[in-house]
């Protein structure tokens, strides 16, 4: 049995994101999805409202989605996790990805990094473009699932809750 983790700020989950955790999810037995909570960056989104909005675009019988603020191999190592799963972009992504591949693999020799290559579409989606886009008043119908579509839209427009 192999778990895969893929972890990532989720701010908010694009179409580039469900790609890479629905590929996972063929080639582990397990996925969990990890919405890490100690990122640098300042969030848009509430973790809880990012774990709804990943939850109302991703299904999948082995597909979990989970928090977490701590160093991710002590995440893995808790939860015999055997792979953490990365989508890589553009060339721009490889030096920060092979940097925290590399460090992961020190601190805990047993987890594996795999990389999966970004699809052709989604190569240069990411959720601060999405905002970016949103923001300036463009459509984002082609970088977020439909059932987030309103909620990013709203928040991108100011409005502080859409629940
Ligand atoms: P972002 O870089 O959009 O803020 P995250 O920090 O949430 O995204 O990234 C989580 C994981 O998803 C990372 O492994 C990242 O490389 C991957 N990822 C993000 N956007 C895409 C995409 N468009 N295609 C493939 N993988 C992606």
């Amino acid at each position: 049995m192999k778990t895969a983790i893929c972890p990532g700020s989720f701010d908010p989950v694009t179409l580039g994101h469900i790609d890479i955790i629905e590929r996972a999810a063929t080639l582990f037995d397990r996925v969990i999805i990890l919405v890490m909570t100690n990122s640098k960056k300042e969030a848009m989104f509430k973790t809880e409202e990012r774990v709804n909005m990943i939850k109302r675009c991703i299904k999948g019988e082995n597909i979990t989605v989970d928090t977490y603020g701590g160093l991710l191999v002590n995440y893995a190592f808790e939860n015999n996790a055997d792979v953490i799963v990365k989508g890589l972009r553009a060339v721009s992504d490889f030096d920060y990805e092979f940097q925290q591949a590399l460090t992961n693999k020190s601190l805990m020799p047993g987890i594996e990094t795999v990389f999966l290559a970004a699809s052709g579409k989604n190569m240069f989606l990411s959720s601060s473009m999405v905002k970016e886009v949103c923001q300036l008043g463009g459509n984002i119908e082609q970088f977020v699932s439909p059932e987030i579509l309103n909620d990013v839209i709203k928040r991108c427009k100011g409005e502080k809750n859409y629940d």
